[in-house]
């Protein structure tokens, strides 16, 4: 252990286990996708234990992160598929990243780092099949596709992939999903008859890996179904959460009935009581909208959160015996939601929000620590 009050632990077995669920239900390999700091949970451990229990690649949203993993050493293929302006695509091909590429602008700047480095840059093609987000926009595919074509012709660009992103996942039976992957399909028919073939195709999210085992192509692209959150809230896939974040106790203390707690004394004891203040915020990503809300668990019992969440602590209601609870204990905050502990889930429904927001938003004061028969193997405890 080490002496920090907060910490999110993160279960490297559980992460396993999840690669694993997902493996056999895709019936497809896996591309773990580790952006934002693998949801919080930290990159480099995860990629690790990911690859160890059997995903095949790893992708992430900058070039940035994918050059951090690159220095912890792992040399396992990455996809890396927002860029701007100033992305540093030659950095980026001299780490030997993927390039999923968005636009002609971004096919031309890479095309001109491959030529001035002298080598071939690894680019996979990302199209807007009907996200609307990122992607190339369909008015420009027939030239992007020509352009390509042209790279790859003058040994620029070899091509590994062509993705899209689904707008519906967690829509299972949305007919929108099966129309995104049939334009997936006509494009690469495209590619190939401009002589521009990709290698591989990969469309699935974690709701469609787990549901829709037919979008998989060659690779399904999960990531909060890795640190077992809730793609499709709801529905139950096996899946175990992986981090569990906890505080231990700064104060415990009497207050008499009538007594506010916390900023604008939302609420007020309404008979003597103990309370304890635990030294996670707002800051640390407990959202403050979830004032009130919170349920944690401390000992054997499950106590509510009281009054305003403030940047640095917030407080709970222990009643009017402390129930042997002792400054130094330890809270749960969320984890696996065993023995009627909440899981990141409900906070994201406590606020109205996503478990991913959640998990990735627990912040630098949370220090991360690695348990599981995983971490012992990849000597990270
Ligand atoms: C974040 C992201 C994913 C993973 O999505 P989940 O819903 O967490 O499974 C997959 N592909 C792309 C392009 C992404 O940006």
């Amino acid at each position: 252990m080490t002496s920090a009050a907060l910490t999110a632990t993160v279960d490297l077995d559980a992460i396993a286990h999840n690669i694993s669920v997902l493996r056999e239900t895709s019936r497809t390999d896996v591309l773990a996708v580790v952006k934002a700091d693998a949801y919080g949970h930290g990159a480099v451990p995860v990629a690790r234990a990911a690859l160890a229990a059997g995903a095949a690649e790893l992708g992430v949203a900058v070039i940035g992160e994918g050059l951090a993993l690159r220095a912890a050493g792992i040399d396992a293929h990455i996809t890396t598929w927002l860029h701007t302006n100033s992305a540093d695509f030659a950095a980026a091909i001299a780490a030997d990243l993927d390039l999923a590429l968005s636009s002609r602008r971004q096919l031309a700047a890479v095309v001109a780092a491959a030529r001035s480095a002298g080598t071939t840059a690894t680019a996979s093609v990302k199209l807007d099949t009907g996200l609307g987000r990122s992607g190339v926009a369909p008015d420009e595919w027939a030239d992007f596709a020509d352009d390509l074509a042209k790279a790859v012709a003058e040994g620029a660009v070899q091509v590994r992939a062509l993705m899209c992103h689904l707008a519906r996942g967690d829509e299972p039976d949305h007919p929108l999903n099966s129309q995104q992957a049939a334009r997936l399909d006509d494009a690469r028919a495209d590619l190939v008859r401009v002589g521009a073939a990709p290698e591989i195709m990969h469309i699935a999210n974690s709701p469609a890996a787990l549901t829709r085992p037919d979008l998989a192509r060659d690779l399904v692209r999960p990531g909060i179904a890795i640190y077992g959150g809730a793609p499709i809230p709801g529905r139950d896939f096996g899946l175990i959460p992986a981090m569990t974040l906890r505080a231990q106790v700064a104060l415990v203390k009497r207050i008499a009935a009538g007594q506010g707690v916390s900023y604008g004394h939302t609420w007020v004891a309404d008979r003597d009581t103990t309370i304890a203040v635990i030294p996670a915020g707002y800051a640390d990503g407990v959202p403050r909208p979830a004032s009130g809300r919170l349920r944690i668990r401390i000992g054997d019992r499950v106590v509510d959160q009281v009054g305003r969440i403030c940047m640095d602590q917030f407080v709970i209601d222990l009643g009017p015996e402390a129930g042997g609870i002792a400054e130094g204990d330890w809270a749960e905050l969320f984890g696996t939601g065993a023995d009627g502990g909440q899981r990141a889930q409900d906070w994201a429904d406590a606020v109205g929000t996503i478990d991913y927001e959640i998990v990735s938003g627990i912040g630098a004061r949370a220090v991360r620590e690695y348990v599981g028969a995983a971490a012992d193997r990849l000597g990270l405890r």
